[in-house]
C-alpha cells in the first residue's frame, strides 16, 4: 500500500518552534521568548473585542477593508494596496508562493527570521543565506549571492534575532542591485521600536518601485499576538497576486476590530515605546557589565552572547533561568548557539532576568 507524500520540499522544512509559555513546577512564569508586547494590548484594542460571541455565525469583512482604511490612514498609505493577513508570517509565505517555486531561489541573510527558509521550502523554492557582518545583514554579501534563479530577497530590519538594523541608504543600494524581477521584502515587524534618524521601514521605496513590499505586525509593539494579524504595503502587481493566492478570510472579525482599536491608541504606542527603550538600555547594560556580549538592539528584545565568558554557556544559562521560572529563548535554531534572546518586558521581569544571569555567571 502507498502513503501519500508530500512534496520533498516539505520533508526538508524544520518545524517552527515558538517560544514555550509554561514550566512545569511553576503556576506562573516569567515569558520573554516570544518578543511580545510589554506592556500587554491598548485597553481600547481590548475593549473592541466587544461581545464578538453573539455574532461568530458571521463571516468577517473578506477585504477587512475597514482596517484597511484605517492603516492607510495613520500611516498615510493607499488602502488599495494594503492586503492584511493571519499575521505576517502568513503574508510572508503568500509573497514567496506567488513569486517563486520548484528551480528559484529565495534569498535572505544568514541570522535573518527562521521563518523565511520554512516559507522558502513551502513554496518548493530554495533558501539561501548570505553571511552577515557583526550580526548585521552584509548589502555586498547579499548582491553577491543573487543569481539568475533569485526571485525573492528577504530582509527583516530590525532583524529578529540580532536586533541590528541597516539604515535606509543601504536598503536603497541593496534594491538598486536587484534585477526588476526579484521581489524585495522589508520585514518591518519591529519597526515601531526604531527611534534612528537614518532607518526608514521602507513606504517611500514601495511607493517609488514595483518590487518592493513592506509587511507589519500587530503581535509586537501592539501587543495582539493572539488574534494573528499583520499587513502588507506593495506594487500593485505584488499585492494583486497575494489578493488572489490568500484565503478568502483571513483575517477573523476579532483581529479586524482589535487592531482598528489599537492603531487609534497613539498614547500607548508612545507609553510602549518608552518603556521599551528604557529597559532595553538598562537590560543591555547590565548584561555587558556581566561581561556578555550584546549587539545594540532596535527591537523589543536583545540578543546576549556567552562566547568566551568563563567557560559558562548559553545553554547552562537557559537552564538555570528555567530553574527560576524564566524563559528566555535559546538560539540554536539560528545558528547562535552561545546566545540567548531575551525580549523586554517589565520592569519586574527586567530585573528578575538580569539578577538571575547575575546570580548564574557569579556561581
Ligand atoms: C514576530 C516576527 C514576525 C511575525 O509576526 P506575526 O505574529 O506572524 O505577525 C515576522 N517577522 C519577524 C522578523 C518577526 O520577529
Amino acid at each position: 500500500m502507498s502513503a501519500p507524500k508530500p512534496r520533498a520540499s516539505i520533508l526538508d522544512i524544520m518545524p517552527y518552534k515558538g517560544g514555550e509559555g509554561t514550566l512545569p513546577g511553576f503556576d506562573k512564569v516569567i515569558k520573554l521568548a516570544s518578543n511580545e508586547g510589554a506592556l500587554g494590548p491598548s485597553p481600547k484594542a481590548m475593549a473592541a473585542l466587544g461581545d464578538i460571541a453573539s455574532h461568530l455565525h458571521r463571516y468577517p469583512d473578506g477585504g477587512a477593508a475597514r482596517l484597511r482604511e484605517a492603516i492607510a490612514r495613520q500611516f498615510g498609505l493607499d488602502a488599495s494596496r494594503i492586503v492584511c493577513g493571519g499575521g505576517s508570517d502568513q503574508l510572508i509565505s503568500l509573497i514567496i508562493s506567488a513569486f517563486s517555486g520548484a528551480g528559484d531561489e529565495v534569498l535572505y541573510s544568514a541570522h535573518g527570521f527562521l521563518w523565511y527558509p520554512i516559507a522558502a521550502r513551502g513554496a518548493g523554492a530554495t533558501p539561501v543565506a548570505a553571511p552577515e557582518k557583526d550580526l548585521t545583514a552584509d548589502v555586498d554579501a547579499l548582491l553577491a549571492r543573487l543569481s539568475p534563479r533569485t526571485r525573492v530577497v528577504l530582509i527583516a530590519n530590525p532583524n529578529n534575532p540580532t536586533g541590528t538594523y541597516l539604515p535606509k541608504s543601504e536598503i536603497e543600494r541593496l534594491h538598486k542591485g536587484l534585477p526588476g524581477n526579484v521581489v524585495l521584502v522589508l520585514d518591518g515587524a519591529y519597526a515601531e521600536y526604531v527611534a534612528r534618524d537614518d532607518y526608514s521601514p521602507g513606504i517611500e521605496l514601495v511607493e517609488r518601485a514595483q518590487n518592493v513590499v513592506m509587511t507589519r505586525t500587530f503581535s509586537k509593539m501592539y501587543a495582539l499576538s493572539a488574534l494573528r494579524l499583520g499587513w502588507a504595503y506593495g506594487s500593485e502587481p505584488i499585492i494583486d497576486a497575494m489578493n488572489r493566492l490568500r484565503t478568502p478570510f483571513n483575517v477573523n472579525e476579532a483581529a479586524i476590530n482589535a487592531g482598528i482599536a489599537a492603531l487609534s491608541d497613539a498614547d500607548h504606542v508612545t507609553r510602549t515605546r518608552d518603556h521599551t527603550a528604557k529597559w532595553r538600555a538598562w537590560l543591555s547594560e547590565k548584561l555587558r557589565a556581566l561581561g556578555l556580549q550584546v549587539p545594540p538592539s532596535e527591537g523589543n528584545f536583545v540578543l546576549a552572547r556567552f562566547a568566551g565568558n568563563g567557560g559558562k554557556s548559553a545553554h547552562e544559562a537557559d537552564d538555570f533561568l528555567r530553574s527560576k521560572g524564566i524563559i528566555v529563548r535559546r538560539q540554536d535554531p539560528s545558528g547562535l548557539k552561545d546566545a540567548l534572546r531575551i525580549t523586554i518586558g517589565t520592569e519586574d521581569e527586567m530585573r528578575a532576568v538580569a539578577a538571575a544571569l547575575e546570580e548564574f555567571l557569579a556561581r
